[in-house]
């Protein structure tokens, strides 16, 4: 069984993104900045705004943090975007989610000016991966091409079973692996998919993203499979000092013996969405120099 590590493949794609950039300054164009909105307090929304910060760092972007309040109206939070929209220093805008409840997260993502769109959730970019135009596509599901090509998994004709539908994993994943070039023959399941255990065992590749802790067990998945576990669910662990430790949703003691390739939960698919996130960055930075 191969460990499919995203910390390696994360820092083969911090080197080349680093590099990129100096080229990019050195051709006189300010360093790539992306600005980085998070509403409220969830503690986990708090970690992932700070790692994408110190990975601006590593790659030499600028960020600029907005923390808003939990109880920011959907106009406030619309009014920054606004504002970043129109402030041509500002090439990426990420507005961390989920959102409070409150907040119309679709309403949010598409007020994003599609050219800022690091996220790649504005309908402009999701549109354009569908006619194989991509621009900026999603962080997580380009993130696991480039571990696939990095560990030289091939996906043409194979047979991929993405588990989960949402706008940010699932749909652009499936979008990806079925167009032309990745050639992978799609299935999408989701939570009124019935019989899941009957399709995800045809998967030579298998991508779980439901949100749901170790729900993969080894009765589902096939022999050889090639496992992508998109999953960062806390379960509470009181010998750690924070009372809880990360698991994916698939149980890897279950299935890793079973399967030709495995992402780990944490040091897998997580690291990657973030230096996806630097790829996307300096892609639209570019962009905007030549507009
Ligand atoms: P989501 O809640 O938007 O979507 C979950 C999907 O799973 C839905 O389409 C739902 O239909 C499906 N689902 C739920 N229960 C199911 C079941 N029992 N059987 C089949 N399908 C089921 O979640 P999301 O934003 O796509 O995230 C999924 C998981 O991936 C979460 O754990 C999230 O934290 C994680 N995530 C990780 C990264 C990363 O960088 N590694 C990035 C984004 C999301």
């Amino acid at each position: 069984m191969l460990l499919l590590s995203g910390k390696e493949v994360a820092s083969h794609l911090y080197e080349q993104v680093t590099q990129q950039t100096k080229a990019f300054i050195a051709m006189g164009n300010p360093a790539p900045t992306l600005a980085v909105v998070l509403v409220g307090d969830d503690p986990a929304s708090a970690t992932y705004v700070a790692n994408k910060a110190k990975a601006c760092e590593q790659v030499g972007f600028r960020h600029i943090d907005y923390h808003l309040p939990s109880d920011s109206s959907l106009e406030q939070v619309l009014d920054l975007v606004t504002r970043l929209n129109a402030d041509s220093t500002v090439n990426g805008i990420l507005v961390q989610l989920p959102l409070p409840d409150h907040i119309d997260s679709f309403r949010v993502t598409q007020a994003i000016d599609p050219i800022k769109d690091v996220d790649g959730l504005h309908q402009n970019n999701l549109g354009a991966l569908l006619v194989e135009r991509p621009f900026l596509v999603s962080c997580t599901p380009l993130g696991i091409l480039h571990l696939l090509d990095y560990y030289n998994l091939p996906t043409s004709g194979k047979n991929a079973v993405i588990i989960g539908r949402s706008t940010i994993v699932g749909k652009p994943m499936a979008a990806l692996l079925a167009q032309k070039g990745r050639d992978a023959t799609v299935t999408m399941c989701h939570s009124k998919t019935k019989d899941l255990a009957s399709i995800t065992k045809t998967a030579d590749i298998l991508v779980a993203a439901i949100g749901k802790p170790r729900a993969i067990d080894a009765s589902m998945v096939k022999k050889e499979a090639v496992v992508i576990d998109v999953g960062i669910n806390r379960i509470a662990d009181s010998s750690k000092k924070s009372g809880f430790r990360l698991v994916g949703d698939v149980d890897f003691e279950q299935v890793s013996p079973l399967c030709s390739a495995i992402t780990p939960v944490p040091g897998g698919v997580g690291l990657l969405t973030v230096a996806t996130l630097m790829g996307n960055t300096l892609l639209a930075a570019k962009q905007q120099r030549r507009s």
